[in-house]
């Protein structure tokens, strides 16, 4: 069974308390990353491209203690998250089947594995895991389990990683153990983030730079919008997308989508298909207004990037075509009912938006928001307010 709910982190005294509950013994840490929410830059990862997610304030807990042999004891939290036992010596993720209930331990035991290969020692151990970063939501509760079991077990092992080479490892664990082909950028803002920046991340070489917002300078919130739905082509969706700008990247005579620029559309809408080069164009454009993001916030403020907010939805939802009827209602409420800029944010097909909100209009962007979706007979979704917050740590 796949989980759906996580339980809150609660106090670092609680989750140390129900460790040696479990265990029968005091953790030797406790080690938290955060979620993100990717302000703008979708699908730009894969084609090498610009993103500026930020780390936010939920998160997930790891209390962990080190064992003298070689075996994992796994817990969690979490509905529908059973207890897992592996051996460090026997692992091998292609024969890896834990069983439904157990299928959320390939992030832990993937991030021990990947460790391992990494050539660092990872002694057994015992970990217990909490968290709020809603899973399935777009916010990346994978990356945020993935970022504090690294942490911890970096530091356990007593290996000298910083932020990225854990960043890295984390990815590397999601794509050959869990086997989730996904990109650097979850993992690089839970590692990255920090208290009231961005993360200017460029894909292809990993350089990245810390944006300051000034949300609460701006009187603004960031409100995350959960609608809650996850359709059931999103997996195929991803792959076709990704496929779509394989193949616009090889026509283009491009190493990476990355590599064209808007200068290239009139040649891009020549030589590809209709619907090839939407993909193509939607990647191009969103790189740009990555680029210009950054620029207003440097330049002018949060209050001045909401159009590129706008646009970028839009682009999502006619090129890219990977909104859907909840994602664009969901916006269109926002920005109706006061939010100065909202998209989808994700990989679309269900999951959240964002919108960004002048602080006194939160409560009718959410009352108009709910009110929505009951008049159309849709699920509640949930609505949220996130702050841009630390990278992942010791407690
Ligand atoms: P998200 O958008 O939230 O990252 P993913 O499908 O990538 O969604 O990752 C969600 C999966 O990560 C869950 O199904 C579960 O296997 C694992 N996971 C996340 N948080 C926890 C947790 N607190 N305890 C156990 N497993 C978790
Ligand atoms: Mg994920």
């Amino acid at each position: 069974m796949t989980p759906t709910r996580t339980h809150g982190t609660g106090g670092t005294e609680t989750l140390a308390g129900a460790f040696a509950a479990h265990f029968g013994h005091a953790p030797d840490g406790l080690w938290q990353a955060p979620g993100r929410v990717n302000l703008i830059g979708e699908h730009t990862d894969y084609n090498e491209g610009l993103v500026l997610p930020f780390a936010i304030d939920r998160t997930t807990t790891v209390a962990v203690a080190a064992r003298s042999d070689r075996r994992m004891l796994l817990t969690s939290t979490f509905t529908g998250a059973a207890p897992v036992e592996f051996d460090l010596d026997t692992l091998d993720p292609d024969a890896f089947d834990p069983g439904p209930a157990g299928a959320w331990s390939a992030y832990p035991a993937g991030v021990a594995w990947e460790l391992g290969r990494a050539g660092v020692s990872v002694p057994g151990f015992e970990l217990l895991v909490s968290s709020d970063v809603p899973v399935g939501a777009g916010l990346s509760s994978s990356a945020a389990l993935e970022c504090a079991v690294a942490s911890a077990l970096a530091e356990l092992a007593g290996a000298e990683l910083n932020a990225t080479e854990l960043a890295d490892l984390g990815r590397r664990a999601e794509n050959n153990v869990v086997g989730a082909p996904t990109g650097i950028m979850d993992q690089y803002a839970s590692m990255l983030g920090a208290e009231d920046c961005a993360v200017y991340l460029d894909c292809r070489d990993g350089s990245f730079r810390r944006v300051p917002l000034g949300l609460d300078e701006s009187g603004l919130v960031c409100l995350v919008i959960d609608t809650k739905v996850a359709h059931a082509h999103a997996h195929g969706g991803y792959a076709a997308r990704r496929a779509s700008c394989a193949r616009g990247a090889e026509l283009m005579g491009v190493n990476a989508l990355r590599d064209l620029d808007t200068n290239d559309l009139a040649r891009a809408e020549h030589i590809l298909d209709g619907e090839t080069f939407r993909r193509v164009r939607h990647i191009v454009h969103e790189n740009d207004r990555v680029a210009r993001t950054v620029d207003m916030l440097e330049s002018r403020g949060a209050a001045a990037i909401g159009a590129l907010l706008d646009a970028s939805h839009r682009s999502m939802r006619d090129d890219f075509e990977i909104s859907c009827a909840e994602l664009d209602l969901a916006v269109h409420t926002a920005r109706a009912s006061g939010a100065i800029g909202a998209r989808m944010t994700g990989g679309g097909f269900g999951g959240s938006a964002i919108a960004l909100v002048p602080e006194a209009d939160t409560g009718r962007v959410e009352d108009a928001v709910w009110r929505a979706f009951s008049d159309r007979g849709l699920r509640t979704p949930d609505t949220f307010a996130v702050r841009p917050a630390a990278g992942a740590h010791r407690l």
